[in-house]
């Protein structure tokens, strides 16, 4: 083929970003396309006047001995660090465990830097929702956003979205949208409360049991000054699932309740409450493939749910996508 290849991703979320700043040194043309004003996808923040708040992921951990060099890098340049809040279990307001040993790690000074700080590194092109592939008769790729229009054209294509907009997208491809169709996601609902005054709840974080709840955590970066308190509450999947089509006054309402019932303390008003609904949380039933890429149509996917539902399965995916498309570029390319 000869030639430099030109390299579309679709999806700046930590998996499309890792594979752009993976893949950069390596190929010069290379543009992330991401549907929402800002990177981050799932680790994205969420502004409510003057509070800002962690909705989605809240603290990553690390098991790998590849996600451990990359996050000693992130460590070193200032990006993340280790968390060390006191996080407990709770039933019924009571504590019942409280979670010493495991290591945690938290986004400086919140859990988007890290995609921001990736997407610093990249050509990244936001607000385009990319809702078409089409395939040239000589190879490459078109592509097109929700209204049609023509967004480049591209020799290798990447889509490092969720599952379902993966089988959406690729949906003339099966060796990608059968198994990317077959995944399914929980549903989270997340509450971000702000609060004038600091509540009188000794620790920082926790798992919450036999509860419409499961987490909640005080967000300290959420306030920029004087004594308010700023909490992020996700709802159990089951929850979540039960009132995915609730009105989200209601939602409201039955997650304040049910935080005041875990924390054990009198109902208050908060200064700030909004609601959001990920329709799309965690995967349930990842492929057990680090990612996909089909060398005859140059296409490939990657994202959590190829490989882990959280944040190190996101970007081990990112990274095996970046492998494979080097070397697809080496053997046809050079
Ligand atoms: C409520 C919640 C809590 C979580 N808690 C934790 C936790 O505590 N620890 C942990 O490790 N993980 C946690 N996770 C999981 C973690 O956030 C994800 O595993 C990880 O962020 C997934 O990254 P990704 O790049 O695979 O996908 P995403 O972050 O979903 O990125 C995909 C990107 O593609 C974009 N996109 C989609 N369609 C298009 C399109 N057509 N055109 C252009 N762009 C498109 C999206 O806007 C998004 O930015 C949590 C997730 C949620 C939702």
């Amino acid at each position: 083929m000869g030639a430099q290849p030109s390299v579309a991703i679709i999806g700046a979320g930590l998996a499309g970003l890792t594979c752009g700043t993976a893949l950069k040194s390596f190929v010069q043309n290379i543009k992330i396309f991401e549907k929402s004003v800002f990177p981050g996808g799932r680790v994205s923040s969420f502004r409510a006047g003057e509070y800002e708040f962690n909705h989605g992921a809240q603290y990553f951990t690390v098991n790998n001995p590849l996600f451990w060099n990359i996050v000693s890098a992130w460590q070193t340049d200032g990006i993340v660090r280790p968390w060390d809040g006191w996080i407990v279990e709770l039933a019924k307001g009571q504590i019942v465990n409280s979670d010493l040993a495991t290591q945690r790690f938290v986004g400086v000074p919140s859990m988007q830097e890290i995609a921001q700080n990736l997407a610093r590194q990249c050509e990244l092109v936001t607000s385009a929702n990319i809702s078409e592939l089409e395939r040239q008769a000589d190879g490459g790729w078109r592509l097109f956003n929700e209204r049609g229009d023509y967004q480049g054209a591209f020799d290798i294509v990447i889509i490092a979205t969720a599952a379902h907009q993966v089988a959406d997208l690729c949906r003339t491809v099966a060796e990608i949208s059968n198994p990317a169709g077959r995944v399914d996601m929980t549903v989270c609902w997340s509450a971000m409360l702000a609060f004038e005054r600091r509540l009188k709840i000794p620790y920082d974080a926790a798992f919450v049991f036999d509860s419409p709840l499961s987490w909640i955590s005080r967000y300290q970066y959420g306030v920029k000054e004087g004594d308010a308190d700023c909490w992020v509450l996700h709802a159990s999947p089951e929850w979540s699932q039960q009132y995915a089509a609730s009105f989200r006054g209601r939602v409201m309402h039955a997650l304040l309740d049910a935080f005041w019932e875990a924390s054990d303390l009198k109902a208050r008003k908060p200064a700030s409450a909004s609601v959001h609904c990920w329709k799309h949380a965690v995967p349930i039933n990842p492929i057990s493939e680090d990612s996909l890429f089909v060398e005859e149509h140059e296409i490939g996917a990657c994202g959590d749910w190829c490989t882990a539902p959280r944040i190190e399965g996101a970007v081990l995916s990112g990274f095996s996508m970046a492998d494979r498309v080097m070397k697809h570029i080496h053997k046809n390319y050079a």
